[in-house]
């Protein structure tokens, strides 16, 4: 029996992870599950699943949790450091779901355990990939990639020679706006981004999914994850996500990963792996998909994708500051303050502003540093904003 726990649990991709377990409750021993504001949510799913404890990350929601748990016999945490010790608990599988750079931290102390850690989280990789691959090299434990185009070229790796990949796809749907008028998306609200094409998942991804600013991210992630050359990371829009990668070898084969759009395939992977086991993901049908089309990103409409090869090439703390810097813009332009280009606009600023104050992005890459670049990058951005509002 696997004991697993799920940082994330209330999330999407927390969701469909409670999703697969459910369905094979005799294989699985649930220990911990963690979420933020939905009590209800985190409730039900540790109740059902007999999880030892449940955990909001909000200190002022712990009497809550423990009223919608009594007599449960499910214990009841809340808080940062309440994260970390849930997922430091013995387990053999976590997975990482928590949004931004908050899962760090719970993420580390999972690998520190030993635990087979399935990565959903790209924003712990994109701003301290060093230190996670580190932390998995150091204690043995095992990182699974769960986002659907890294899961899509692990799965194409299988048993070939690293040495003979000359290039890796990562396919993008293009988001909500792919066919606006460059100049309607001054206009762009927060609803209307918050619609993807194709996938069903969190507000945040899926508005970094119509600025790019996930295919940056998941740029980085190839990078931090697979140790690729940034020259050999390209993306395509694509627009059915009927593809998630290809992998490029030197014999000029290319491998690709095909499948419907639905994270339980990369998540069951994850949870499956090394063996495959039967998924509830609906067969693609070829012949109704029709046409598989592919197209070059406009980066005139997608800066995102530039600042990500700019960051690769600084290295050190830049992802970090990247990573924070694009969180932040996207709380200003949820929250209407800014508009939706000007997100890419704030993002390169604080990048430049960084870069001016001699030695700030350089140095080891700690939990010290990634902090400390966090803050100052998200202070950046605020100002910025403010600026941009003038
Ligand atoms: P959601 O916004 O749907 O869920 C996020 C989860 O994190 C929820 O459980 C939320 O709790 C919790 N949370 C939010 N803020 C904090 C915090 N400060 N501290 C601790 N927990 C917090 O996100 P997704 O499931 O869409 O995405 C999760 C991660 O997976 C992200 O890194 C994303 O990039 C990645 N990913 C997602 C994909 C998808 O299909 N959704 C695909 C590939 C990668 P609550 O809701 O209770 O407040």
């Amino acid at each position: 029996m696997k004991r697993v726990s799920i940082l994330g649990a209330t999330g999407s991709i927390g969701r469909n992870t409670l999703d697969l377990i459910a369905r094979r409750p005799a294989d699985y021993r649930v220990v911990a599950l963690t979420g933020g504001r939905n009590i209800a949510a985190l409730a039900q799913a540790a109740t059902s699943l007999g999880a030892e404890i449940a955990v909001t990350a909000h200190d002022d929601l712990l009497g809550d949790l423990r009223d919608a748990l009594a007599g449960s016999g499910v214990a009841a945490a809340a808080g940062a450091t309440a994260l970390e010790e849930a997922a430091a608990r013995p387990a053999d599988w976590v997975m990482s779901a928590i949004v931004g750079a908050a899962g760090l931290r719970p993420g580390l102390a999972a690998l520190e355990q030993g635990a087979t850690l399935a990565l959903a989280n790209k924003e712990s990789l994109v701003a301290a990939g060093p230190l996670v691959m580190a932390a998995a090299r150091r204690t043995g434990a095992r990182v699974l990639p769960v986002d659907s185009e890294h899961s899509a070229i692990f799965q194409a790796l299988a048993g070939e020679d690293p040495a003979a990949v000359r290039r890796v796809v990562i396919t993008a749907s293009g988001g909500a706006f792919r066919d606006w008028p460059l100049a309607d998306l001054a206009r762009a609200t927060p609803a209307q981004a918050a619609r993807h094409p194709n996938w069903d998942m969190g507000q945040r991804i899926t508005i970094d999914s119509a600025s790019m600013f996930n295919k940056a991210l998941e740029m980085i992630e190839a990078r931090e994850f697979f140790g690729f050359d940034p020259d050999r990371i390209e993306v395509v829009i694509h627009p059915e996500s009927l593809v998630h990668a290809l992998v490029g070898f030197c014999d000029g084969a290319m491998m690709a990963h095909v499948g419907t759009p639905d994270m339980r395939h990369a998540i069951g992977y994850a949870l499956n792996w090394p063996e495959r086991a039967e998924l509830p993901v609906a067969p693609l049908d070829l012949v109704q998909a029709g046409q598989l089309t592919f197209r070059a990103p406009d980066l005139e409409r997608y800066p995102a994708l530039r600042l990500a090869r700019a960051v690769m090439a600084r290295g050190g703390l830049a992802g970090a500051g990247f990573n924070a810097a694009k969180e932040r813009a996207l709380d200003h332009f949820i929250a209407g303050r800014v508009g939706f280009p000007a997100m890419s606009e704030m993002v390169e600023a604080v990048l430049d502003r960084l870069d001016r104050q001699p030695g700030r992005l350089d140095g080891a890459v700690t939990l010290e540093s990634v902090r400390e670049i966090d803050q100052v990058s998200r202070a950046l951005a605020d100002d910025i904003a403010k600026e941009q509002a003038e």
